[in-house]
């Protein structure tokens, strides 16, 4: 298979899962002790969540860019970023890199549509539910219709992101909280949810959810499985 890189750190809570998805999923698809062609470069989410508050997505887009040069020279054939925020600085990633990025709004559209939903909620930091990056790779790339909550909900889920769930920390009020705004954009019109944020997955439980959930750590790391074997012959 072809070797995966993953730029990691954001937060490191996600990353696990994603070594813990990739390794699971080679290991379902090609059986025996195999096991995930990997490597992670994993940044200090300090710096990162400082550059986000600031505004400084230059500086955060030098450290990002440093991150995928050193898994290219590591041997990666391409690039998952673990996080949905950061995709915000896709496009420089995917313009000075030599290897491909796989975009993860990309495989969750690509989800979202094979379950043939076209209206679809998006839970994310404010940076994801509130700015263009995201929404509209969903909306003009993949015809997508989607919905946010309103701004008291938007605050709440991005306080938990980054109080709680960046922390590790994972609580049931905070579970019930996103069931309430899940069931809130079920009313507005949404068939379904996608978990913009790594780490929401770590807190919402399909079972938590009125809508069928679109979890993307789970989605881009298997997204990457399949990219990784189809390729394993060039
Ligand atoms: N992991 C989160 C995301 O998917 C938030 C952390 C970050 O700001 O990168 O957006």
């Amino acid at each position: 298979m072809q070797t995966i890189g993953l730029i990691g750190g954001m937060s490191w809570e996600s990353t696990l899962e994603y070594y813990r998805i990739l390794n699971l999923e080679t290991k379902k698809r090609l059986g025996g002790f195999h096991s995930a062609r990997c490597v992670l470069y994993s940044v200090d989410f300090a710096e990162i969540e400082e550059w986000q508050r600031q505004g400084n997505w230059q500086e955060a887009a030098r450290c990002l860019l440093a991150a995928g040069r050193a898994l290219q020279a590591a041997g990666a054939d391409f690039i998952l970023l673990c996080t949905n925020t950061m995709h915000k600085l896709a496009p420089s990633l995917e313009a000075e890199l030599g290897i491909p990025l796989l975009h993860i709004a990309d495989a969750t559209a690509d989800a979202v549509k094979a379950a043939g939903i076209t209206q679809v909620g998006l839970l994310g930091t404010r940076f994801t539910m509130e700015q263009d990056f995201y929404r509209d790779r969903l909306a003009k790339k993949h015809g997508l219709n989607v919905l946010v909550p309103g701004e008291a909900e938007r605050q709440i889920i991005h306080e938990v992101i980054y109080q709680e769930l960046c922390m590790g920390v994972v609580k049931a009020s905070s579970r019930e909280k996103f069931s309430k705004v899940i069931s809130n954009l079920a009313d507005a019109g949404a068939q379904g949810v996608i978990l913009g944020c790594t780490e929401i997955e770590n807190l919402v439980r399909p079972q938590d959810s009125v809508l069928p959930i679109f979890a993307t750590t789970k989605i881009h790391a298997e997204a990457a499985v399949n990219l990784a074997i189809k390729n394993r012959g060039n």
